[in-house]
C-alpha cells in the first residue's frame, strides 16, 4: 500500500508544468513574494547562492556539491545552464520556494534551486510501510545507511543532483517525449554523480529505493511504465524509486558513455525535429521498458 506522503510527495516535486501547479506557483508568487524576506548571499561560487541565517554552512555544503556536478554534468553533456542555489530556514522555504510543501528540493524554469537548510520528515510515514517488506539482513543494511530511528535526509538532500539534471534539458528547450525517459535520465545523472564524486554517500543513495523495491508491484494500482504521470500520483515515488534502482544496474553496465548517449540521442532528435524522440533510445535504456516492472 502507498501511503498519502508519497503522493504528497508527488504533488509538491514533480508536477512542474502542469495546469494544477502552474495554478498553484501563481497564487503563491501573489500571496507569498509580496512579502520582504532577509536571506543572505554567500560569495565564493561561480553561480549565486543564498542562505536563511543559521543554515549557511549546509548550503556552503549543498553549493559545492551542485558546483561540482554541474561541472561534471556540463562537459558530459557539452552545455553549461545557469543556476541560482536557494538553501532556507522553514520559514523563507514556505515564502520563496515554488512548491512549498515538505521541503522538498525543486528546480524552476530559470534555474533557481529551492532546497531545504532543515529537516524534512517527508519520508517518515512511508519508511515504516516499507520496512513491513524488507528481511532481517535488509533491515539491518537500512539501520547502516539511515541509523535508528531511519532518517534519510542524506538521501533527500542529494536529491538536488538530480533536480540539476533537469536544467540540462529544460534551458535547452525540451523536455523528453515521456515522464519516466526524463525521471531515468536524472536519476542516472544522479546516480553518477554519487559513484564518481562521493562514493561514501553511495548507500544512503540506494538504499531507500532498493527497500522500496521490495513491495512487490501487485501492492500497486498501476504498474505499467507509460502510465508514469500526473495521473497517478499515488504510485508516483514506486515509479521514482524503481528507475533509481534501475540506474545502478545501466551506470554499473555502461557508465558515463551511456549517459551521454542517452542525451545526445534525445538532443539530437530535439534539434532535428524539434522534440525529444523515444524511438531513438539506447537499447540498453529502452531495455528498463522492456523488463518493467522488474528492473
Ligand atoms: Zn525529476
Amino acid at each position: 500500500m502507498i501511503t498519502a506522503m508519497w503522493s504528497t510527495w508527488y504533488a509538491t516535486s514533480e508536477l512542474r508544468g502542469s495546469p494544477r501547479v502552474a495554478d498553484a506557483i501563481l497564487s503563491r508568487n501573489e500571496c507569498g513574494r509580496a512579502q520582504s524576506i532577509v536571506i543572505a548571499e554567500l560569495s565564493g561560487f561561480p553561480f549565486s547562492v543564498a542562505a536563511t541565517t543559521g543554515v549557511e554552512e549546509k548550503a556552503r555544503r549543498i553549493a559545492a556539491r551542485t558546483h561540482a556536478a554541474r561541472s561534471w554534468m556540463s562537459e558530459a553533456f557539452g552545455f553549461e545552464p545557469q543556476i541560482r542555489v536557494e538553501v532556507l530556514g522553514p520559514e523563507d522555504f514556505a515564502q520563496r520556494a515554488e512548491l512549498p510543501a515538505l521541503g522538498l528540493p525543486h528546480i524552476n524554469d530559470e534555474g533557481t534551486m529551492f532546497l531545504a537548510g532543515y529537516a524534512t520528515s517527508t519520508f517518515d510515514s512511508s519508511i515504516a510501510e516499507t520496512m513491513r517488506y524488507l528481511s532481517a539482513a535488509d533491515r539491518s543494511t537500512f539501520v547502516q545507511a539511515y541509523g535508528k530511528p531511519p532518517n534519510v535526509q542524506t538521501f533527500v538532500d542529494l536529491l538536488s543532483v538530480h533536480e540539476l539534471a533537469h536544467t540540462y534539458h529544460m534551458q535547452r528547450g525540451w523536455s523528453f517525449q515521456e515522464l519516466w525517459m526524463g525521471e531515468l535520465f536524472c536519476n542516472l545523472a544522479l546516480h553518477g554523480y554519487v559513484a564518481t564524486h562521493e562514493p561514501a554517500v553511495l548507500p544512503a543513495l540506494v538504499t531507500l529505493p532498493s527497500a522500496a523495491h521490495r513491495m512487490p508491484p501487485e501492492m500497486q494500482g498501476v504498474t505499467g511504465i507509460e502510465a508514469m504521470g500526473a495521473e497517478n500520483p499515488l504510485t508516483y515515488v514506486w515509479y521514482q524509486f524503481r528507475l533509481q534502482v534501475a540506474a545502478i544496474r545501466l551506470w554499473d553496465a555502461g557508465g558515463s558513455a551511456l549517459l551521454r548517449e542517452f542525451y545526445d540521442h534525445q538532443l539530437l532528435a530535439a534539434q532535428q525535429d524539434g522534440r525529444a524522440d523515444a524511438s531513438r533510445l539506447p537499447s540498453a535504456i529502452d531495455s528498463v521498458r522492456v523488463a518493467w516492472p522488474h528492473v
